[in-house]
């Protein structure tokens, strides 16, 4: 017989190895629970709990109880706060052997090894929900992560995105059909270009194609991204899509007009454009980036722009501003690095920020009853900071805890009890 436990024990057949006690005291199935202990958690939703405990069972939160013991986790004297969502990043780009930017499309094992490392270091740094806007490649990876095979943040995958380009994208009936594919092919969201750039920002997609677009994207149950700029983010609103990306060059009007039809706005405020300054040397002369380094040097007059437009749209009373940082090849991993520019650089309100890649952040991603909050039935996604975010922005740079579903993937928190805490490790 206690051969045979063993046997299940190595297994991995967890209620075979679980301590009797627990399970004698428990009436229903045995369920690991954990308690967390909290000076000061923010919910997600804009509130300040104080001296609390967060009780887990499984992959959720069950209860908010002050009372709730034994203590598993001690992260008093930390802030805690819902797993942040990253609504644009690139999750498979990467740099590649010879130490130039790779872009998406890379199959060899190094790209394979990459796209790995970008989830472990995304996830590492307090992100638990990406949306990559997308590459055929996100998809093994999407799907390794959420069989548990692979450590990384819960992501979400636009597959192919659609490139406007003019009638050569084609009818709408085409358009319909090539939204129609990439559901087939196990997209989470559409993504559409309807813009070419910040410095070339004409529409690439009519009025008609647009429409197309989005609207057989929500027949599908699928939200629309729109890479936009200047004419194409009203165009985007009025085509019913879900959210426009950048934004850049829109008019107070048009704001208006997304705040009224509610359309998210996920603008960025500049951690892309120095990623792109600190690595010019692997981004030059790969396809998209300038050829030579001067090139690089007409991204620094870009970067004012940017601020302007994240200070102008955080003042469009009812506009919502999710949080997507944009994440490629150098900049996986420091995605917090957007949150600084936002409060530091562009007066952003730091729980404002805090809830854009929380609560709200969920909400534009149609996953708010199950992410983006510290409440009682939703995903036991929770991160702890050593500092306060709202006094001390620099604080998102501190991710010292990291809890994606109920399993604890980082516990870098200082105390003894806190170290000593492993999830594993019996509690009497
Ligand atoms: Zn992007």
């Amino acid at each position: 017989m206690r051969s045979a436990k063993i046997i299940l024990c190595a297994l991995g057949v967890l209620f075979a190895c679980a301590p009797a006690q627990r399970i004698s005291s428990q009436t229903s199935a045995p369920q690991r629970r954990i308690v967390i202990a909290a000076s000061a958690v923010l919910d997600g939703r804009g509130r300040v709990l104080r001296h609390t405990r967060i009780v887990i069972e499984g992959a959720k939160i069950v209860a908010i109880d002050p009372k709730a013991a034994p203590v598993d986790y001690d992260l008093r004297g930390l802030t805690v706060l819902p797993g942040w969502i990253d609504a644009h990043v690139h999750i498979t780009w990467s740099f590649g052997r010879d130490g130039k930017n790779a872009g998406a499309g890379g199959t060899t094992q190094e790209a394979a090894y990459q796209a790995a490392s970008n989830a472990w270091v995304t996830l590492m740094a307090g992100f638990t929900t990406v949306q990559s806007v997308g590459s055929p490649a996100d998809l093994p990876l999407r799907d390794a992560v959420a069989r548990g095979a692979l450590p990384g943040p819960r992501i979400l995958t636009a597959v192919e995105p659609l490139m406007g380009r003019g009638e050569a994208s084609g009818t709408p009936d085409e358009i319909r059909a090539y939204v129609r594919r990439q559901k087939e092919a196990g997209a989470d969201v559409i993504k559409i270009f309807a813009a070419n750039s910040v410095r070339r920002p004409e529409t690439t997609l009519s009025q008609e194609q647009l429409d197309a677009a989005c609207d057989e994207a929500k027949k599908r149950g699928l939200r629309a991204l729109v890479h936009a700029y200047k004419d194409a983010v009203r165009a985007a609103s009025l085509a019913g899509c879900t959210q426009v990306e950048h934004g850049t060059l829109a008019t107070d009007d048009d704001l208006k007009l997304m705040a009224e039809r509610g359309t998210y706005l996920d603008p960025q405020a500049g951690l892309v454009w120095e990623n792109y300054l600190l690595n010019k040397e692997k981004f030059v002369g790969t396809p998209g980036y300038p050829t030579s380094l001067e090139g690089f040097a007409g991204m620094k007059t870009l970067i004012p722009m940017y601020h302007e437009f994240m200070k102008r749209a955080s003042k469009i009373p009812g506009l919502m501003l999710v949080f997507g940082s944009d994440a490629l090849a150098g900049s996986h991993g420091r995605n917090a690095e957007e949150f600084i520019d936002r409060v530091r650089d562009d007066g952003v309100d730091p729980m404002a920020a805090m809830v854009s890649a929380n609560s709200l952040g969920a909400e534009a991603l149609g996953m708010a009853d199950e992410i983006g909050s510290i409440a009682p039935g939703l995903q036991a996604d929770i991160i702890a900071l050593d500092g306060d975010p709202l006094k001390d922005i620099t604080a998102v740079r501190r991710v010292v805890f990291v809890m994606k579903a109920g399993v604890v993937y980082k516990n870098a928190a200082r105390s003894p009890l806190k170290q000593a805490s492993a999830p594993s490790a019996p509690r009497r």
